[in-house]
């Protein structure tokens, strides 16, 4: 007999969701995620992948992938810890290091996981950790699991954030402060602002940390926010995706060499869970070289991303304050932003709506991620079709 309790519980509370409007409901994609995705057996123009330079398609890193499995097959076959360690993780993790500008690097299976990986290994309950109240959730599920005393700051208020840091640092109550912020916040496309987060840390001894997922490849000629200020050498954690720009899967932490050794023998997700397979090393090493080697790829994000923003601007739709190529289109209301990015996918463009309680209540938004991959006649269309819904919702 299965558990009526479970049951009672999802049967209420999928009920719940529904009701409210509040169930996503996923589109398998039938193609890859390109430009194009191919959904219910329709071509649609593809605004809501973090592919943000076309790699995860790009056809030299598919034959360093295939030319991997070759070699080494398709599993690592263990922990890092134990013999899942493959030459490749190391040319990896170098390459990761030269990339970000820092002495060493460490690879985790993902993002999020990178992020509950590294607070934890450094933070304990005696620490206490200032967090940007805009942060990413895996930010946020980290900082639980260190038990670390979590005191929010405003969005990028950084009174408030000195405040706060001064607070901590003069009641005497923690070991270790840490500043935590994502280096670009998704939901608005705005940046950081690292130079007073340096100083302010530099002020009240705290360890910084800045989660660059939606940074690294778009900014600082790609390699990411830190890098944009010219900061590289004052951050203490410098966290970044394998799974955005660099369009294949994994996370990653950039810093000093003593760190990376500690987190290789504290951090417990690189301790206890298989290491990266080899299809996805090879193919994120290459494509680190090619971010590396030419700035092409960002250069015409940037032009599209510009041309995009520029476009929806002089049909008059408000698009917000984004510093990056992540391009809000604010509608407000929750109910007609959802049938805006309805009656956007029936017309052919995939903009998925983002709705409280992701963003603030009345702050209801489109969000469109243009890429590298997007041809001027891609976003001429989409422009069409968001003038055509524009109108007939009486958005513009
Ligand atoms: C997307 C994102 C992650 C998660 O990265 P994955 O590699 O997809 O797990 C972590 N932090 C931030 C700030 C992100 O935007």
């Amino acid at each position: 007999m299965t558990s009526h309790l479970l049951s009672d519980f999802l049967k209420d509370n999928l009920h719940d969701l529904k009701e409210k409007g509040l169930y996503n409901e996923i589109d398998p994609l039938e193609s890859a995620n390109g430009p194009m995705i191919k959904i219910n057996g329709r071509e649609r123009i593809n605004l809501s992948s973090n592919n943000y330079l076309g790699l995860a398609t790009d056809v030299r890193l598919k034959e360093k992938a295939k030319a991997a499995i070759d070699q080494y097959g398709v599993g690592a076959g263990a922990v890092r810890t134990i013999n899942g360690t493959l030459k490749l993780h190391v040319e990896l993790e170098e390459a990761l290091a030269t990339f970000k500008h820092t002495e060493a690097a460490i690879a985790y299976q993902s993002g999020f996981n990178c992020n509950m990986a590294a607070i934890s290994a450094v933070m304990d309950k005696n620490d206490a950790i200032l967090s940007d109240e805009l942060n990413h959730a895996s930010i946020i599920d980290g900082c639980r699991l260190s038990k670390a005393k979590v005191i929010r700051f405003n969005h990028s208020d950084m009174d408030d954030l000195r405040q706060k840091a001064k607070e901590a640092k003069e009641s005497g109550n923690y070991n270790k402060i840490m500043v935590i912020t994502d280096g670009v916040f998704s939901m608005d496309g705005d940046i950081a602002k690292l130079p007073e987060i340096v100083e302010i840390a530099e002020e009240f001894d705290l360890i910084t940390y800045v989660d660059d997922a939606h940074g690294s490849g778009v900014l600082g000629k790609g390699a990411g926010t830190v890098k944009h200020f010219g900061l590289s050498n004052k951050v203490d954690f410098q966290i970044g995706t394998l799974s955005k720009a660099i369009g294949v899967v994994g996370g990653y932490v950039a810093g000093k060499q003593q760190l990376i050794d500690w987190l290789k023998v504290r951090s417990r997700p690189f301790l206890f869970s298989t290491s990266l397979s080899p299809a996805d090393i090879a193919a994120c090493i290459g494509s680190i070289e090619l971010i590396s080697s030419s700035t092409e790829l960002c250069d015409r994000l940037w032009e599209n991303a510009d041309y995009l923003k520029e476009g929806l601007k002089k049909l008059g739709f408000n698009i917000g304050h984004s510093e990056t190529p992540i391009t809000p289109c604010i509608i407000g209301d929750e109910v007609k932003t959802q049938t805006f990015s309805k009656r956007l996918n029936e017309e052919g463009v995939y903009a998925k709506s983002i709705v409280f309680p992701t963003v603030p209540r009345g702050t209801g938004r489109v969000r469109n991620m243009p890429t590298a991959a997007h041809s001027k006649e891609m976003l001429d269309e989409a422009l069409k079709i968001y003038e055509k819904v524009g109108k007939e919702l009486d958005v513009i």
